[in-house]
């Protein structure tokens, strides 16, 4: 039985190794520690042992956690499927937003946003594989979409983020999340005021190959805290 300190040095070190494979630092890397379906407390002992970014991917469960751990700096990150009806807490309870799709959700998140708190960063999620059952926008409408977040004042658009399709081998992983970094590189053409510098990518099972093709997030769960329930 590993302990979550053990977890997070061995995950920031692939991800250091990862980097230096391809000439880059663990400085520009942030690792998003995905808590869904995990404890607080299991978040708390994560945070002692020096994590910050925490992932969540549903809604309530998140505004729970977020009460129990009020007492902790913590940058909320979420990265799960948005109803309309969840906007208003999303908009009110987090930094960063991984997980939008269309317009209307983007809107309002932009007209939810408290003026107390800076813009909300968003990333655009891509259904990169065009997989019928995934959420996501298709890389042929990512244009008109991102022009039209880039424009709605209390948002911040930072970039792109994917869930690829499961591959067993590196260079097929690689591939998928190469595509995604030419979208972002087509997007910094298109959108030349926009701070476009994010690529979120990479989970336990290909964090290697995320931090390879530019990730500049990567989300763990499963290999910080354990298989989920
Ligand atoms: C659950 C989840 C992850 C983490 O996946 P692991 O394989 O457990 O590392 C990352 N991103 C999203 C969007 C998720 O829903």
């Amino acid at each position: 039985m590993h302990t979550l300190d053990d977890n997070l040095s061995h995950v920031l070190s692939r991800m250091q190794a990862a980097a230096g494979r391809v000439g880059r630092s663990l400085d520009e890397l942030k690792l998003i520690a995905v808590s869904k379906k995990q404890s607080a407390a299991a978040m708390r002992e994560l945070f002692a042992a020096g994590q910050r970014a925490f992932g969540e991917s549903y809604l309530q469960e998140a505004l729970d956690k977020q009460q129990e751990l009020s007492d902790l700096a913590i940058e909320w990150h979420f990265i799960g499927p948005i109803q309309s009806n969840k906007t208003r807490a999303i908009a009110e309870h987090f930094s960063w937003v991984h997980s939008v799709d269309r317009h209307k959700i983007a809107q309002r998140l932009n007209d939810q946003r408290p003026e107390h708190l800076p813009p909300l960063n968003i990333c655009l999620q891509i259904n990169i594989d065009q997989e019928t059952t995934k959420s996501g926008v298709l890389a042929e409408d990512l244009p008109a979409l991102a022009e039209a977040v880039s424009k709605l004042p209390r948002l911040r658009l930072r970039g792109l983020m994917a869930i690829p399709a499961p591959r067993d081998d590196y260079d097929g992983q690689l591939a998928a999340f190469a595509e995604l970094r030419k979208l972002l590189e087509e997007l910094q053409g298109q959108l030349k005021d926009a701070p476009l510098d994010s690529l979120s990518m990479g989970m336990s099972g290909d964090l290697e190959a995320a931090i390879a093709a530019g990730a500049t997030m990567v989300r763990v769960g499963t290999d910080l805290f354990g298989a989920r329930d």
